[in-house]
């Protein structure tokens, strides 16, 4: 049983037929890929040998060794051209390094269709990768399972990436619009962490680098403040 979260990510991923999972750990998501259509071909993808080894022993249970292939590697290191991969997935890690893996292996996304995304924190990061990568957002959603809030990034290569405003890149220029409970309840604890922190900084002597620290403070509390509805 796949969680909800991993359940979303492969929603994306239906109708492509390779698919690399990059930090796949115990490649849930492809050998779930696998078992629902017969004809994916998968990679999961893993640097560290534990993981690895989990993947492995996931990919021989399921019965699934002809359809995934489990491969030890940094990021995208482990795709080859021969492999013509469509989608990649990236998920469970944090943005920052979502988006190195992305920057790291760059080359090898050329010819591919569409990248799922799943950062834990931080989702800004991979925007600001996507646009200046040739990449735009095609769609962009937030759940919450277990009292934690994911969100799902869903971007395709472009010849002309959208240039995206500074609410579009920290809230996701998808995510603003559509809103919903999960969204609100991110921000809306986003904005009360960040007042607790403008408070702690009142207190003390004045320095320069807490005012710019609190600028800052103030312009992302005004940002999410004039998104929310
Ligand atoms: N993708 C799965 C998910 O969403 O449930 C697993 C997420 S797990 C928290 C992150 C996995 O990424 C770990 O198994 C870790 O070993 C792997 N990982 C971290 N950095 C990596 C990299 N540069 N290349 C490949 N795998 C990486």
């Amino acid at each position: 049983q796949l969680s909800t979260r991993l359940e979303r990510v492969a929603d994306y991923l239906k109708g492509f037929q390779t698919i690399a999972d990059i930090g796949s750990d115990h490649a849930y998501l492809p050998c779930y890929l696998a078992l629902n259509n017969k004809m994916v071909k998968a990679i999961a993808g893993e640097v560290n040998d534990g993981p690895y080894q989990s993947a492995q022993a996931q990919v021989v249970k399921s019965g699934l060794s002809e359809q995934v292939q489990v491969r030890k590697g940094n990021g995208l290191a482990v795709i080859g051209d021969q492999d013509q991969i469509e989608a990649v997935a990236v998920a469970g890690m944090g943005g920052p390094l979502i988006a190195s893996i992305l920057e790291d292996g760059k080359e090898k996304l050329n010819g591919i269709k569409r990248l799922v995304l799943q950062p834990n924190i931080a989702a800004h990061t991979i925007r600001i990768w996507l646009v200046k990568n040739g990449f735009t957002l095609v769609d962009e959603i937030m759940i919450k399972e277990d009292d934690k809030i994911y969100e799902i990034l869903v971007a395709e290569p472009v010849v002309h990436p959208p240039t995206y405003t500074a609410a579009d890149v920290l809230l996701g220029p998808i995510l603003r619009d559509k809103q919903g409970s999960a969204f609100k309840e991110k921000w809306e604890r986003e904005v009360h962490s960040w007042e607790q922190v403008l408070n702690q900084l009142q207190k003390g002597k004045a320095s320069k680098e807490k005012e710019i620290k609190h600028q800052e403070l103030m312009q992302k509390i005004s940002l999410v403040k004039g998104v929310l509805s």
